[in-house]
């Protein structure tokens, strides 16, 4: 804390990871002798750069880029780009370092990194967009490469986004390789990447309740957010059977009590990916209630998933959770559970599914989009989608190698362990670098 003061959600992070990783590292002294997870804790390097673009008024702007890179024991750095107000360092340091423990479980050889800006992508023309992703990847193209670092979308960075910063690069480096992840398909995008993290957040959901003998079919779930993750993780949850009754966005969430069918996700797509628009335009077309400034935990449910952004569930929304029913909840977001929250749900056993594992289908998809870019060839959606199943199962069967505790299935240190022993180990071989 001292050394990086005012971090709060980095230091949110660490924590969590230490409290499950610190006993192993106990009982596995050579991790310690050799400082392992304080090395784990400092990022390679951080690059903080101005972006200045003009706007359509002609006025000067602005704004800051970071990217930082976490960790490439096993692979090059890897991790999304987010573009929104809040970012700060602290935010970027809390994603890159989940993300090293995201991309150890995928099996895939990936390492850590996390980058972005505070640029607000709400309300700006596409010309703006494009000139800020050009500038900003003027700047970060110094720093990234297809075996160096391979940044991917996140919350503010879509497919729009990626293609401007694709176009750029190339133009600077006169070179066609892949570079970024989540790119269209026309150059070297991979089929079901937008699906991935919300497909796989289900997946996980199902892998879980598999475990106890249970399955998503005939079950009420609440998800939040109606991003690409909500949006997906939504798709395939009715895909399994299960009724999803709420999504949704910054200005508040919608009810509808008859489930959010494929017709009704059709709609939202448009509205939220596509025309930008606010969420009570889903209410107003299908006679829906849209609770203004709320998020959708007081509504009763047996599945809950987090899919907008960190820290939105706090204590009381999971006491809320668990008095209403709720019997497990699987992570879209990254780190949207408050740490008294996952405590006070796994002390009522609530089966618990962490974003780094839950969560871990899109960077596989871009871990594979990445396979093919090498391959220069392209595989098919049914390929894809078992790939991505058996991920989702494999990331589940190494979480449930280190969880359990005492009859409980603790996901969190069954993650956290299993992250940490596969990067640990590169970096042990490594010696002291
Ligand atoms: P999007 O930008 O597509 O969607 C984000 C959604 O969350 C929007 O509905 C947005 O509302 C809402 N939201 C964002 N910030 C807030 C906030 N402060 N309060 C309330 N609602 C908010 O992002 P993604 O769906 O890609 O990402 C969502 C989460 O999933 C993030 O935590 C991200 O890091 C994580 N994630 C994403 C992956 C991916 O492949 N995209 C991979 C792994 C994790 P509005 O429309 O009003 O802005």
């Amino acid at each position: 804390r001292k050394r990086n003061p005012g971090e709060r959600e980095f230091h949110q992070a660490v924590y969590e990871v230490a409290k499950s990783v610190i006993p192993f590292i106990k009982e596995n002294p050579k991790y310690q002798q050799a400082g392992i997870l304080q090395r784990m804790t400092e990022p390679d390097r951080t690059i903080i750069f101005r972006v200045v673009w003009e706007d359509d008024q002609g006025n000067y702007r602005i704004n800051r880029g970071c990217r930082v890179q976490f960790n490439n024991a096993i692979g090059p750095y890897k991790g999304g780009l987010r573009f929104h107000p809040s970012v700060n360092l602290s935010i970027l340091k809390f994603l890159g370092f989940e993300q090293t423990f995201k991309n150890s479980l995928t099996t895939l050889p990936m390492g850590a990194g996390k980058g972005g800006s505070d640029f607000n992508v709400k309300g700006k023309s596409d010309a703006e967009v494009m000139r800020f992703c050009q500038v900003f990847m003027t700047e970060l193209s110094h720093h990234i490469g297809a075996n160096t670092d391979v940044p991917a979308g996140d919350i503010g960075v879509g497919a729009r986004e990626i293609s401007y910063m694709f176009g750029q690069y190339k133009r600077l480096k006169r070179e066609f390789t892949g570079v970024l992840t989540g790119k269209a398909l026309e150059f070297g995008g991979s089929l079901i990447r937008t699906e991935a993290t919300g497909y796989g957040n289900a997946y996980f959901m199902e892998e879980m309740l598999k475990h106890q003998d249970k399955s998503v079919e005939g079950k009420t779930c609440v998800v939040s957010g109606s991003g690409n993750v909500a949006l997906y993780c939504a798709e395939k949850l009715n895909q399994l059977g299960g009724k999803v009754v709420t999504l949704s966005d910054s200005s508040g969430f919608i009810h509808d009590p008859d489930g959010i069918d494929e017709e009704k996700l059709a709609f939202l797509k448009q509205l939220k990916m596509v025309r930008r628009e606010r969420i009570i335009e889903y209410a107003k077309k299908f006679s829906c209630e849209f609770y203004k400034g709320k998020r959708p935990w007081s509504i009763p449910c047996d599945l809950a998933f987090p899919c907008a952004t960190q820290n939105e569930i706090n204590l009381s929304d999971a006491k809320v959770l668990v008095s209403n029913g709720c019997k497990a909840l699987s992570e879209g977001a990254n780190m949207p559970t408050t740490i008294e929250a996952i405590q006070y749900l796994q002390q009522q056993k609530l089966l618990f599914g962490p974003g780094k594992a839950a969560n871990a289908g899109g960077v596989a998809i871009s871990g594979l989009e990445m396979s093919q870019n090498s391959l220069r060839l392209s595989w098919t959606v049914d390929e894809l989608e078992k790939r991505l199943q058996n991920i989702m199962k494999n990331i589940h069967r190494q979480c449930v190698e280190f969880g359990d505790s005492d009859g409980y299935m603790n996901y969190v240190k069954g993650a956290n362990i299993a992250g940490f022993k596969k990067v640990a180990d590169a970096m042990l071989a490594y010696g002291v670098i």
